[in-house]
């Protein structure tokens, strides 16, 4: 697929594409949900996953949308912990949690460090607490939050894809080294990482969606990760709407998806997760979608390829 759009993407492009925020609270979530995971050592356990509501990312990635449930302004000290406090109350108990907060835990801007203790205590329960990270904003305040953790932390880290090309023009201001360079520094800390990686960037047609998300599961296990979650790119934030009608972006087909799992999985090399959330987005056969959904959640949970979907759209080669 033809990378030339004539758009020059830059944050002043990629903002003046955004309809609308939602209207969020600084003292609750946005979203919370309980989900089962595979863990490290091999059971199939309950994460309860926290979106907290904070101040909107610096960074302005192409493909971004978590600036929709975001706020102009910091929030003020003891939100987080307020936020916190509130949905563990809602919700059933999981052994492990993930506070998500639609940008970097270690900006101070969006998490202010003056919560860090308050929040470490109110998740002392949990086996492991996993936030996600910029990786140029991995540094010694990761360790300063991790010495108050009594449950093991885990950082997650957007590697996006080691296509350079794409990725610089992705807007996420950082390298292939500088994913590295981060998870380097905190595996020698003793902090195990996830990686997020793209099934199907702008700028590329299927196959080499296909090609490049393996390239990537390939550069982030050679540096260290312990896990990867693909995720399936997809419209919806105004630039890659754009994108869309100019013939820049399509999203990816559920089977390549399924693909990319059961190549990350066959490496080996740590757990590898599909993301299916919304996957309905991703098929255009009503035939075969609740199938190849159920395969890619079994295969999540057991990290093993599981028998092929056959159907009459597998007729139908992928552009
Ligand atoms: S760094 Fe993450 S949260 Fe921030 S704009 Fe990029 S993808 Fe979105
Ligand atoms: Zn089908």
């Amino acid at each position: 697929m033809s990378e030339y759009t004539g758009i020059p993407i830059d944050d002043r492009w990629i903002l003046a594409q955004r309809g609308k925020k939602n209207t969020v609270d600084p003292f609750r979530p946005y979203a919370w949900l309980v989900e089962k995971e595979r863990t490290a050592s091999a059971r199939i356990e309950d994460t309860a996953i926290l979106f907290l509501t904070n101040r909107e990312c610096p960074y302005h990635c192409l493909m971004c949308d978590l600036w929709k449930n975001t706020t102009d302004v910091r929030v003020p000290a003891g939100a987080i912990p307020a936020q916190i406090e509130w949905a563990l109350k809602q919700m059933p108990p999981a052994r492990h949690l993930k506070l998500y907060n639609s940008g970097s835990f270690f900006d101070g801007k969006a998490i202010p460090e003056a919560d860090y203790a308050s929040i470490a205590s109110q998740v002392s329960h949990f086996e492991t607490v996993i936030v996600e990270s910029h990786p140029r904003l991995i540094n010694d305040k990761c360790l300063q939050f991790r010495d108050m953790l009594k449950p093991e932390l885990q950082v997650a880290l957007g590697l996006e894809t080691v296509n350079p090309v794409i990725l610089r023009k992705l807007n996420k201001r950082m390298t292939p080294e500088d994913f590295a360079g981060s998870v380097n520094f905190l595996t020698g800390h003793g902090i195990s990482t996830r990686a997020f990686i793209l099934l199907r960037p702008p700028f590329c047609s299927e196959s080499e969606g296909v090609f490049w998300a393996e390239r990537s599961l390939d550069f982030a296990f050679a540096a260290g990760v312990e896990c990867c979650t693909v995720i399936p790119v997809r419209a919806g934030n105004g630039a890659m709407d754009r994108l869309l009608e100019k013939g820049a972006f399509s999203p990816p087909d559920i089977r390549s998806l399924e693909k990319v799992l059961e190549y990350g999985i066959g490496l080996k090399a740590g757990r590898v997760f599909a993301d299916v959330w919304d996957i309905g987005l991703f098929s255009s056969c009503n035939h075969c979608l609740d199938q190849r959904t159920r395969r890619l959640v079994e295969m999540n949970l057991s990290q093993q390829v599981t028998e092929r979907v056959y159907c009459q759209c597998d007729a139908n080669t992928l552009p």
